[in-house]
């Protein structure tokens, strides 16, 4: 896992007077699952979009898989799947119209029924998207990433909003994707799931990066300083009750036709 796949150098972005990106650099290696962490406004989404092609930057380097942002920003297109909200999808179309559209927009052949297996929605197959439960809704928006093969798939707090079943069976996806050769790049509000997914985090506040290792390794360094935890850890937490209660068993109900 040492292929660099993506390198940032002294990246910067300015919205007028204001720099919400401050010379950031770092690289995400292949088949690597890259964690974008920060608080809301430190520029995580900013620097996603400008790797996307989506946004200009106003300074600094970023290769691609080889491919120069600044000379090749169609060829990074084609190799990178960015999930989209849902809530943007034809709402009068069905899962299969939809993949059906997505696969002519990207000029792609698709098995639509092997697309919906790998993220559990075969039943759900003629349901508009407006239908579907917001876990539902987020597998079928990571797997409109999937349709042009991307080597490289960004995820924008992709579990924000779902229940704790839902939230660990987007893991599991997460993961089967990252198992298939595919990397992935992921900003999250939750720390458990950072810890759980991220093969290495970026830390960034107000524009800078301010730690970049492994989960474990952040954890470790910060114990090193002789931190301690206020109140001692019990061995399970509230989370734990609850999925120890209600199981992993997704709750999905279909939500009727208005
Ligand atoms: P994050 O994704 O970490 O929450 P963003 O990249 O969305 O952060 O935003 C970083 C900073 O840039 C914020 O202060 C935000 O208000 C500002 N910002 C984002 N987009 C724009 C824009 N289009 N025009 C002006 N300021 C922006």
């Amino acid at each position: 896992m040492d292929k660099k796949i993506i390198t940032v150098q002294n990246l910067v972005k300015h919205y007028g007077n204001f720099e919400a990106v401050k010379g950031i650099s770092f690289d995400v290696y292949e088949g690597e699952i890259f964690g974008l962490l920060g608080p809301n406004g430190a520029g995580k989404s900013t620097t996603l979009e400008i790797i996307e092609t989506l946004r200009d930057k106003t300074s600094g380097k970023i290769m691609v898989d080889g491919f120069d942002l600044d000379t090749q920003p169609n060829e990074i297109k084609k190799i990178i799947g960015v999930q989209l909200q849902t809530s943007g999808f034809y709402p009068g179309l069905n899962l299969l119209e939809l993949i059906d559209l997505f696969s002519g927009l990207y000029n792609q052949k698709v098995d639509p029924y092997a697309l919906l297996d790998l993220v559990n929605l075969r039943d759900k197959a003629k349901s508009k998207v407006k239908q579907l439960s917001g876990g539902q809704k987020q597998r079928f928006s990571i797997a409109t990433t999937l349709i042009n093969k991307p080597r490289i798939v960004f995820l924008d707090e992709p579990t924000t909003g779902l229940d704790p079943q839902a939230r660990r069976n987007l893991w599991e996806l997460v993961r089967n994707i990252r198992k298939q050769g595919t990397t992935v790049i992921i900003t999250t509000h939750y720390m458990d799931e950072a810890e759980y997914l991220c093969d290495r985090v970026a830390i960034v506040d107000s524009g800078r990066i301010v730690a970049m290792a492994s989960p474990d390794q952040l954890i470790d360094e910060l114990v090193a300083t002789g931190f301690e935890r206020p109140k001692e850890m019990k061995k399970a937490n509230l989370e734990d009750v609850f999925i120890h209660l209600t199981g992993n068993t997704l709750r999905e109900t279909q939500i009727p036709e208005s």
